[in-house]
């Protein structure tokens, strides 16, 4: 054994539950964390993300240096060219856990074959997943394209292996530094962005995402299957963006649930919904395709439309529906926006827009600080219809509706699209129906009209969908 390890920190950052620290600590006698920012992958692409992964660092530089352990950060263009640079240094072994994506797992390949050629110890762990994509499989080997089936088989795969070992990392004796030259953690992020406000919603840490858990679990969990479509209440746990950054593990989340002495359809529902996660990730890691494409290729025929217009209308929230707009606006204040409303919005922008989907990710991607591409990726092909087990393209959301049903009273509305807190309930989501005059509020002026008549461009989405199936 080497003296010196390095763990390669990607999206763990976490103490607990994670394979590839620990084995670092309890095998050798130095240990660093390496963080390599790519900053190409966010600037102008991942902002959300950006500020999330710059907080997370200077959380965990706090959690590691309880344990001794240094934390450095390598600014790069390229993980290869700075792989590169790290394969020149001598007498160390190297340690990580996986990420589910094609190119993260290609570049695992690359690197294992780096590393064997200049004789470097290394060990890769598994992910923040419950079981490795492809244990789970039909009995002809080929991957499952329908959520129910899927599950089915994964979680009792899950469950025969049960949970796994949760040791923690070994406090080191003193602190070492592996790289000769690294950046300053304040690098990965310029302040005074946009996403500065996230600070008000949000603490990137471990030890918050396992309050979160804590709180949910007393006292949401019981209610989610009810409360878990309504914007305006916490009924969710709102742990995706730990979970996508690794400051908690999906096994944890799952291991802490099954201590409850009751267990009801709210725990049910939501063990489903970390299943939703894992078919996500199954997916694309079977069908690297979709990552770029359609997975149903008859969409390859969709007559999309373009018009800069409407797409800016989205991303602000000006589309003149109410529900909608709450959402785009939740999501440029918080960098989150409720799963309810994630599929309203998406449905809008691809059905009565017949805006491209890639469109929507791009944006999301851009805005969400729990983005992950499997779960962006399938959330937005499974709402185009053009997905897995996906909501078929004809079922079109009506956002007055939606609106009505899950915000009765309008409060999630009010509370994100401020020039419309006095208008009464029974208008809150159509206010060009309401006759009587509102002090200091006139459509058009304070709010825009609708961008689009509901009953048109349904009518003209579902035009467009026979067009493909003619093909
Ligand atoms: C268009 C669209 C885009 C999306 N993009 C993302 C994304 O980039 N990152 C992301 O984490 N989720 C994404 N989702 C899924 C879902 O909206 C969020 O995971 C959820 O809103 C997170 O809130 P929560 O943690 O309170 O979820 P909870 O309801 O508390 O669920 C617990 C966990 O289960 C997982 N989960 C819940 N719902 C889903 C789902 N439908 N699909 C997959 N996993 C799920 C998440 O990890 C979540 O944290 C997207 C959904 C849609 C419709």
């Amino acid at each position: 054994m080497t003296k010196n390890a390095v763990f390669w920190l990607r999206e763990d950052f976490r103490v607990k539950r994670n394979d590839a620290l620990t084995y670092a600590t309890l095998n050798h006698e130095n240990v660093s964390v390496v963080y390599i920012f790519k900053k190409q992958e966010f600037e102008k692409k991942r902002e959300a993300k950006q500020w999330w992964i710059y907080k997370s660092l200077l959380n965990f530089e706090k959690d590691l240096d309880n344990l001794n352990i240094n934390l450095e950060v390598i600014l790069s263009d390229s993980y290869e060219s700075t792989f590169d640079k790290i394969l020149q240094y001598k007498n160390f072994s190297i340690y990580w856990n996986k990420i589910y994506e094609p190119d993260f797992l290609k570049f695992d390949e690359k690197i294992v074959l780096k590393l064997g050629k200049k004789n470097i110890p290394y060990k890769i762990f598994k992910g923040n997943v419950l079981n490795e994509f492809n244990e789970v499989k039909k009995n002809d080997n080929t991957p499952f394209k329908v959520f129910s089936p899927f599950w089915k088989n994964a979680e009792k795969i899950y469950l025969d292996k049960g949970f796994s070992r949760d040791s923690l990392p070994k406090k080191r004796t003193s602190k070492s530094k592996f790289l000769k030259e690294y950046s300053k953690k304040e690098d990965v992020f310029k302040p005074a962005n946009w996403q500065d406000k996230f600070s008000e919603y949000w603490d990137p840490s471990e030890k918050e995402a396992s309050k979160i858990l804590k709180k949910f679990l007393s006292e949401n969990i019981i209610n989610y299957g009810d409360q878990r479509d309504i914007p305006s209440v916490k009924g969710t746990s709102r742990l995706s963006p730990y979970l996508a950054s690794g400051q908690i593990h999906v096994e944890t989340v799952w291991e802490e649930c099954e201590k409850l002495k009751v267990k009801k359809r709210g725990y049910r529902k939501f063990i489903n919904e970390l299943g939703w996660r894992e078919f996500s990730y199954s997916l694309i890691n079977y069908f690297p395709e979709m990552l770029k494409q359609n997975l149903r290729k008859e969409f390859d025929n969709f007559p999309w439309t373009e018009n800069k217009k409407f797409l800016s209308a989205w991303k602000k929230g000006l589309t003149g529906y109410p529900i909608v707009d709450a959402g785009m606006r939740e999501l440029y204040e918080t960098g989150w926006m409720h799963n309810r409303v994630r599929m309203i919005t998406a449905s809008f922008l691809v059905k009565h827009l017949r805006i491209h989907w890639k469109e929507g990710e791009k944006h999301f991607q851009n805005c969400l600080v729990d983005f992950n591409s499997a779960n962006n990726t399938a959330g937005w092909q499974w709402v185009s219809g053009c997905g897995a087990d996906a909501a078929p393209y004809f079922r079109i959301f009506n956002p007055i509706l939606q609106g009505e049903k899950f915000d009765k009273k309008g409060s999630y509305v009010k509370k994100w699209v401020k020039e419309l807190k006095e208008i009464p309930e029974e208008f809150i989501h159509k206010p060009w129906e309401m006759k009587n005059k509102i002090q200091n509020f006139e459509l058009g002026k304070n709010y825009p009209f609708p961008i689009v008549d509901h009953q048109l461009a349904r009518q003209s989405a579902l035009k467009a969908f026979q067009q493909i199936k003619k093909n």
